[in-house]
């Protein structure tokens, strides 16, 4: 585990619990429910079933740590959906997209509450959310989706003058934007780690370092490790970015894309005039967001998605190991920030972030038995999402008949991506595109027209609803 590759947070939360007591799975057990998979997505649904019957017996399996996915390494940015209130909206319809913006909002508040309650310290700080915009052509951008969750009276957000955006944010790259009170930032291994020390406290069993390597799905659902098998009543796969390669009927669903990130030594008076020493998150309107947040004890962290597309939607070796940008992110720290740009960055990381067609995530029942469930999806933006998974997949694998399960969120994948090859050499074009039209965005020029039409393919599986009028420079 030591030279394993690992986020800051990661390593810090270990550190923080000491000595790490591995529970590894070396007999065969049984259980009534068994979930693989030991991030937010998986805790977070083993901790609703037992609150909604502590006599239920559940068995997590985990094939690394607890955390060691996309969890442990996230950039803990609390961003709900509302952002992509338009899109779902178009896709699933007005009752469900609205019912995952108000989960996701009040998920703020819960894992905040659920945290205080159960002694985690996640080191949650609810400074808000901020999309602003770095060139003209990114001005306004959220008019249309504000008008949409008015509409719907579900809006949070704001649209703040160039003066008091640049005030908030500490940038004066930003020259308009949106601001949001319902999000924050926290130290996402932290969270992750004291849901598996909360969920072990209230009798959910967790195997480490024991990976699922096959399944049984007809009749008895049996999983099956190196020196052990679980036979269980239902099975929940909550494994991300592995999903595609375990569960290939599911190959074509999402498309996996590095999210990028570095980190700072600590610089707590050069935040203090920045006034950036709050939980605040700073994006920018870009299809792949630069994301941005200060920690607690003075670090500034930027992270961008888009980087590094997997062929065949493998979970690659380079999602373990430092950023391939490193150099780019230190650039844009520096562009957002001149005042940093002596500053020394201390670790720069990487992991998979799992895209879908439509940019939100979804859940659905194995084809040839409905005791197996999934859930993933969440297209980079799953710190609070995977709250409310939590909440589906409790309720599907429960057979409870709720506002959730008869939404079109638990209908399996809505939309596909093409088969390979056709899938990665997209990915390659459009996101060229999209870079080569951003960096002209950047610098006040317009993109070329082929440039412009190949980005619109790839607006869902960015992270916000962008669209809008074309010259609405207001
Ligand atoms: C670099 C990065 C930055 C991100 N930043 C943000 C952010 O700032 N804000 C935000 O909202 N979202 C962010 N996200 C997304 C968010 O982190 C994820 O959506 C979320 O963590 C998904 O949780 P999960 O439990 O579904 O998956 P994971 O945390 O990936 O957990 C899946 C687990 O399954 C295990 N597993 C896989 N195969 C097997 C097997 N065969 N047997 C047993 N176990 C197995 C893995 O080891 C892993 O621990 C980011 C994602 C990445 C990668």
């Amino acid at each position: 585990m030591q030279n394993k590759y690992q986020s800051p947070w990661f390593v810090e939360a270990l550190q923080a619990e000491g000595e790490i007591k591995i529970n590894k799975l070396n007999t065969n057990i049984i259980t009534d429910i068994c979930i693989v998979g030991g991030g937010y997505t998986g805790l977070w649904t083993a901790l609703k079933i037992k609150e909604k019957d502590s006599s239920i017996d559940i068995t997590i399996i985990e094939k690394d740590l607890c955390g060691s996915g996309a969890s442990g390494r996230n950039g803990g940015c609390m961003i709900p959906q509302s952002t992509k209130f338009t899109a779902m909206k178009n896709i699933i319809g007005i009752k469900d997209a609205k019912k995952m913006v108000n989960a996701t909002e009040d998920a703020v508040y819960n894992i905040r509450d659920y945290c205080l309650q159960n002694n985690i310290d996640a080191k949650i700080r609810m400074g808000g959310v901020v999309y602003g915009a770095t060139n003209k052509s990114h001005k306004g951008a959220f008019e249309n989706l504000l008008e949409d969750l008015k509409e719907n009276q579900i809006n949070s957000w704001e649209r703040l003058s160039k003066e008091k955006i640049q005030t908030l944010t500490g940038s004066k790259k930003i020259i308009d934007g949106y601001y949001s009170p319902v999000g924050g930032s926290l130290q996402p291994a932290l969270l992750i780690r004291g849901l598996k020390k909360t969920a072990e406290k209230k009798g959910i069993k967790i195997y480490e370092q024991s990976a699922v390597l096959s399944f049984k799905d007809k009749n008895n659902i049996v999983v099956k490790t190196k020196n052990g098998s679980v036979a269980c009543q239902k099975l929940i796969f909550a494994i991300n970015a592995w999903t595609p390669t375990f569960l290939p009927f599911l190959s074509r669903s999402v498309i996996l894309v590095s999210s990028d990130m570095i980190i700072s030594e600590p610089i707590n008076n050069k935040l203090e005039d920045l006034r950036l020493n709050n939980g605040l998150v700073v994006l920018d309107s870009n299809l792949f967001t630069h994301y941005c947040r200060t920690t607690p004890d003075g670090r500034i962290m930027l992270g961008k998605g888009g980087n590094t597309f997997a062929f065949r939607n493998k979970v690659i070796a380079s999602f373990d190991g430092p950023s391939t940008i490193e150099k780019f992110l230190e650039k844009s720290l520096v562009n957002f920030f001149p005042s940093l740009n002596n500053v020394k960055i201390t670790k720069s990381w990487n992991g998979p972030s799992e895209r879908t067609k439509t940019g939100f995530p979804f859940f659905g029942y194995h084809p040839s038995n409905s005791n197996i469930s999934y859930g993933f999806g969440y297209s980079g933006n799953g710190v609070l999402t995977c709250y409310v998974g939590g909440e589906i997949l409790s309720s599907m694998t429960l057979d409870e008949q709720n506002g959730w399960t008869e939404s079109n969120f638990c209908k399996g994948p809505l939309e596909l991506f093409p088969p390979e090859p056709f899938r990665w050499l997209g990915a390659m074009i459009i996101r060229n595109a999209v870079r080569r039209k951003e960096k002209l965005q950047e610098q006040e020029k317009r993109p070329w027209w082929i440039d412009k039409q190949l980005a619109k393919l790839a607006v869902s599986v960015g992270r916000v609803d962008l669209e809008k009028k074309e010259n609405t420079n207001n």
